[in-house]
């Protein structure tokens, strides 16, 4: 197993500040080496990192650009995965404060689903065509302690809509002991994701001030216990905007480092998440550290040559146009149609809550892009994407050291492409107009045409099965 580097601990605050420091006192050549480093698909060490985060040559930067674009296109082909976030509880005992869930902010309007309130939002998102969620909840030990996020997990499970069932489902909730890791686990659950938010410890403690997320330790090291528990598929971020990006990054790669270091294998996602307006927060809207546009499009360059082989998620807190610039420097997954008000697909005749309109929401900060899933497709096939709806690798066993084996060996292509056009041509079959359809099955012809003979007539007789009515075809 190829590892870039060995972090054999959790960076210091000093390591990762004398780490910047180092990069931006590098020579231009060491950058220009690093970048040709990067383009071998062999990801990028620290410093490396470090210097192309400080390096303003106009020929290395628009080569980080490129670089990201070329080796999204031959790790990740044109395929985007989809995915809805479930909110299924905003009751929180911690007070961060970016966040409208925060336990003072006593103006929200608190929710916990109940498993048939579950059901019924599954059911919607179901008719939609999602078959992979994100359950996400606040911090509660009375609301949503792991008692209630087996329940939920169950209950995400249970539903079959004509046929149709979440065939993933991944968690995005507090650290929990390894006790109760392991009990998540059996649930069956694909990744365990919890952001860091900042490697910054000064801004961490100012930003969570109380609660049990205001302990750094415990959620930095929850990866080394849920993979303890069995957990082979870990997803990292950070929040972008509450501490300087840089610093943000090398904290990143550092922690991904660390993990491959004592586990073989690094985070099989990160996040990207940009501070949004959230109600009653004012850091959420005067942060000193906002992200820009163009540096938010320089992190996920820099990202994507720094760790290959790590899916990149971008949520639906960026805008349209940003969203459809990012996938092709990085982004692997994507969120579609998503509401972050706690209940809201079941209601989903009622509007979006109007941009800027803080007061009355009960979400968790405001989203961007409000596509629908449907219109989402429309829109990648547009632009030649492939819009993919697979689920298949945890369901056969490929996570962990599995998975990563597979991608460094670039054999992984071979059973995404074949997955990602079958679920394609279901989503096309059950749930897509005249127009996408057309559009969709062009896509799946320029998908075919890129495979080798022999997995282009396994990945046709695949989709002839689909076409045959069968449905969840994936090798
Ligand atoms: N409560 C759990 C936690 O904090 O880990 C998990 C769910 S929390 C709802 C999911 C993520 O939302 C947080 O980790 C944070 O990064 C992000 N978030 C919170 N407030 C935000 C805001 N104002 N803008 C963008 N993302 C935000
Ligand atoms: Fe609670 Fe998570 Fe929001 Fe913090 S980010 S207030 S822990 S829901």
């Amino acid at each position: 197993m190829l590892i870039k580097q060995t972090v054999d601990h959790i960076l210091t605050d000093d390591e990762i500040q004398g780490i910047l420091d180092a990069g931006a006192a590098m020579p231009v050549e060491f950058a220009r080496q690093a970048l040709e480093n990067g383009r071998q698909a062999q990801g990028l060490t620290l410093e490396e990192l470090s210097a192309l985060v400080h390096c303003e040559d106009p020929g290395i930067v628009r080569g980080i650009y490129e670089t990201a674009h070329e080796l999204k296109k031959r790790i990740y082909g044109e395929r985007i995965v989809f995915f809805a976030p479930l909110y299924v509880s905003n009751y929180c005992a911690n007070n961060c404060s970016y966040c409208a869930f925060r336990h003072a902010n006593t103006e929200l309007a608190r929710v916990a689903l109940t498993e048939e309130e579950i059901r019924e939002e599954i059911r919607v998102l179901l008719r939609h065509g999602h078959k992979r969620v994100l359950v996400v909840a606040g911090e509660d030990p009375r609301m949503s302690g792991i008692e209630y996020l087996e329940r939920c997990i169950a209950a995400v499970y249970s539903v079959n809509e004509g046929g149709a069932t979440i065939r993933r489902a991944n968690v995005n909730c507090a650290p929990l002991s390894l006790e109760h890791f392991k009990r998540l686990h059996a649930t069956g659950i694909g990744t365990f994701q919890c952001f860091q938010e900042t490697f910054h410890r000064p801004t961490y403690r100012q930003v969570h001030p109380s609660g049990p997320k205001s302990h750094y330790d415990w959620r930095v090291l929850s990866f080394d216990r849920a993979i303890e528990a069995g957990i082979d598929d870990v997803g990292t971020g950070v929040l972008f905007g509450l501490y300087d990006w840089r610093f943000e990054i090398i904290g990143l790669l550092g922690h991904a480092r660390y993990l491959e270091t004592k586990f073989g294998v690094g985070p099989h996602t990160m996040s990207v998440p940009r501070l949004e307006p959230a109600q009653n927060s004012d850091l959420s809207i005067h942060s000193p550290y906002m992200v820009s546009d163009d540096d938010f499009r320089k992190i996920i360059a820099l990202l994507r040559i720094a760790v290959p082989y790590t899916g990149m998620i971008l949520s639906t807190r960026e805008s349209a146009e940003m969203r459809d610039e990012l996938f092709a420097l990085g982004i692997s997954q994507a969120s579609a149609g998503s509401r972050t008000d706690v209940g809201a697909y079941a209601h989903d005749e009622a509007p979006a809550p109007d941009p800027g309109d803080l007061t009355t929401a009960a979400g968790q900060f405001e989203l961007q892009d409000h596509r629908q899933l449907h219109e989402m497709v429309q829109s990648f096939l547009k632009g030649e994407a492939i819009p993919s709806f697979c689920t298949a690798c945890y369901r056969s066993g490929r996570t962990g050291d599995r998975f990563m084996e597979l991608a460094k060996s670039g054999k992984i292509h071979n059973i995404c492409q074949p997955n990602a056009l079958a679920s394609l041509k279901e989503y096309l079959m059950d749930y897509a107009d005249e127009e996408t359809r057309a559009l969709g099955d062009q896509a799946i012809q320029r998908g075919l045409a890129e495979l080798p003979e022999n997995l282009r007539k396994l990945t046709e007789k695949m989709i002839a099965r689909v076409e045959a009515g069968e449905r969840d075809v994936y090798i």
